[in-house]
């Protein structure tokens, strides 16, 4: 997988890459990162890439051509680049659209500062726009390191135990169920019995009805969208009728 980053504070990026999961996938190669300077190809003597917005405003907008000229040298690292812009006004990213990039080989991500970028970028050159949330950051370095994790994770070999991203929170839909280690008890509380069975699908049926009873609390809309399937409807009345006693 190879990412490039079109960002004005390179060392935000490259720096994020030397720690965990994400800095093992680069230094044994399974993802490869390459960042570009929109002020390296600007032709302003001060190699200044923003301006004030036509028509009045606040703050600047980035220029079209020193990213558009960035973004294209970004593009011709392969064949086949896909060009995402991080943006508050793009749709909601999320673990599907993180397994669709993980694959597509090649993401070229731009990050905007300031006001944004000059709306002509997003014509000529961004197959997508994607929001990390419905808030405002001031710059898409944060939103894109978040994408590039994300996808990482899913990359073939870069987990140790390829398990553990198909056990994650939304890989089958739900929230994940809780989660317990040594010692089995303490002055916090007790490791649940069931854990300590043995008895593996007395543990799978425990595990799915807590899966299901955090998204019932904490994300019903992943719920409200969902066939569940005979167990899963079994566990949810389960859960339902316990609420009410
Ligand atoms: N004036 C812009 C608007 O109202 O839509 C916001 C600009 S924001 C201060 C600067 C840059 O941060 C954006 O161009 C984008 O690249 C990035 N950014 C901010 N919030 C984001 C979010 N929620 N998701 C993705 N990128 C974001």
């Amino acid at each position: 997988m190879r990412f490039d980053v079109i960002t004005l504070f390179p060392d935000l990026i490259k720096n994020s890459f030397e720690h965990g999961i994400t800095g093992k996938a680069l230094s044994s190669k399974k993802i490869l990162l390459n960042t570009f300077n929109p002020r390296n190809f600007s032709e302003d003597i001060n190699r200044k890439v923003d301006d004030r917005p036509y028509g009045g405003g606040p703050g600047m907008v980035m220029q079209a051509e020193p990213m558009i000229a960035a973004i294209r040298e970004a593009k011709k690292q392969s064949k086949k680049p896909h060009t995402i812009f991080m943006s508050p006004q793009g749709k909601i990213f999320d673990q599907n659209k993180a397994e669709q990039f993980s694959t597509m080989g090649h993401l070229v991500i731009v990050c905007g500062r300031y006001e944004g970028i000059d709306q002509r970028i997003i014509e000529s050159e961004i197959d997508e726009e994607c929001s990390i949330g419905g808030y405002i950051l001031s710059g898409g370095e944060l939103p894109s390191l978040i994408v590039m994790d994300s996808v990482s994770r899913i990359i073939e070999g870069v987990l140790g135990d390829p398990d553990s991203a198909r056990k994650d929170t939304f890989s089958n839909g739900l929230l994940k169920h809780p989660q317990y280690t040594r010692p089995e008890s303490g002055a916090y509380g007790d490791v649940p019995k069931i854990l300590l069975s043995g008895d593996h699908e007395l543990i799978r049926k425990w595990q799915l009805k807590q899966s299901l009873l955090k998204t019932r609390q904490n994300r019903s809309d992943l719920l409200e969208n969902r066939v569940l399937n005979e167990e899963e409807l079994e566990l949810i009345e389960e859960i339902i009728r316990e609420e009410q006693s």
